[in-house]
């Protein structure tokens, strides 16, 4: 096979009914721009026969190069597999429900000829979301902007266009809690965003639970920026100050009307919303801890289970 000018990275969790809407949506798409092309299914241990369809598509058309792994290992690294395997000048992300619509690619592809290095996809609508999933996302793209140095662009997923300069650079990023969209974003090189509009679900059902999105919430805060650890600081800070400031006052109304300002009820109150502000500031520190146990046990970010004989890792 020749090597391939774009790589298609779509990674699949339980996606029986998108795979086979996604693969000739890509090929129409991928045919246009008159290069090679590849394009890689990374199967994230989907147990609804994805794996079958994908196996079949990859028989009938070579293209198709499908990286199947031993178990579920989340869409974030699932998509990072997809980028080690890509042979590519050029790898494009894309989600394998068909909300980033294919034909997008093309408006990725025309700026990556004009020299930008990193073209990401800024969703200018998102059809077919619940408010919930709107909203949480809003405030979540703002929060990680206000607290972060890495300047990581509003409403943007991962569907996106990578040179091969920017994959080499995340090829040496093996860091185990990932959050690509920030990584990329923190490489540097010349970046620029295209609009579209993100479109509903083509079918099935959203693989990110509430659980899996608290998570991904977590990586991205935790990869990026110190503020929670330097929240206890602050809150110590305040609550220093304003003992220092009620020392008197509370000493001065004793001394003159003779009645003692606190009862018990302010005491427990304090007393549990101090314990309260402990304890969470040890949970912080604890997130980062377990994420530091993580690094230093250095496991594979994942196993393949099976891949095309003539694929290669290119894992740095
Ligand atoms: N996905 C995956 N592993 C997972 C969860 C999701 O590979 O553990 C894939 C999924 O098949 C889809 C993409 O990641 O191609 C985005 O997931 P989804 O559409 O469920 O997320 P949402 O769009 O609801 O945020
Ligand atoms: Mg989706």
């Amino acid at each position: 096979m020749t090597k391939p000018t774009f790589s298609i990275v779509a990674p699949i969790y339980n996606e029986l009914e998108n795979i086979p809407e996604l693969y000739p949506r890509v090929r129409d798409v991928m045919d246009q721009t008159g290069e090679p092309w590849e394009l890689i299914m990374v199967d994230d241990g989907s147990t609804d026969g994805s794996t079958d369809v994908m196996r079949k598509l990859a028989d009938n058309d070579e293209r198709v190069r499908p990286v199947i792994f031993a178990r579920n290992f989340g869409h974030q690294i699932a998509a990072t597999a997809g980028v080690d395997y890509s042979r590519g000048d050029a790898v494009i992300i894309i989600d394998a429900d068909l909300q980033d619509p294919p034909e997008v690619i093309l408006d990725l592809i025309e700026k990556w000829r004009e020299g930008f290095e990193v073209v990401y996809a800024v969703r200018e609508e998102r059809e077919g979301e619940t408010w919930f999933k709107k909203v949480t996302a809003s405030l979540f793209y703002r929060l990680i902007h206000a607290i972060t140095n890495v300047d990581i662009p509003l409403d943007t997923g991962d569907f996106r266009l990578m040179d091969k300069k920017v994959v080499a650079v995340m090829r040496q990023m093996r860091e185990k809690h990932r959050f690509l969209r920030g990584m990329s974003a923190w490489v540097g090189f010349k970046q620029v965003g295209v609009k579209y509009k993100r479109k509903p679900r083509h079918a099935g059902t959203s693989k990110y639970p509430l659980k899996k999105m608290i998570q991904f919430a977590l990586n991205a805060i935790t990869s990026f920026s110190y503020f929670p650890l330097q929240l206890a600081t602050y809150i110590g800070f305040i609550a220093a100050g304003l003992s220092v400031v009620a020392i008197p006052v509370v000493a001065i109304l004793r001394l003159t009307t003779g009645t003692a300002l606190l009862g018990q009820a302010t005491t427990l109150i304090i007393v549990l919303f101090l314990g309260g502000v402990q304890l969470i500031s040890l949970g912080i520190i604890g997130e980062y801890i377990g994420r530091i146990y993580d690094e230093a046990k250095d496991r594979p970010l994942y196993i393949v289970a099976e891949a095309p004989a003539d694929m290669e890792n290119k894992e740095a």
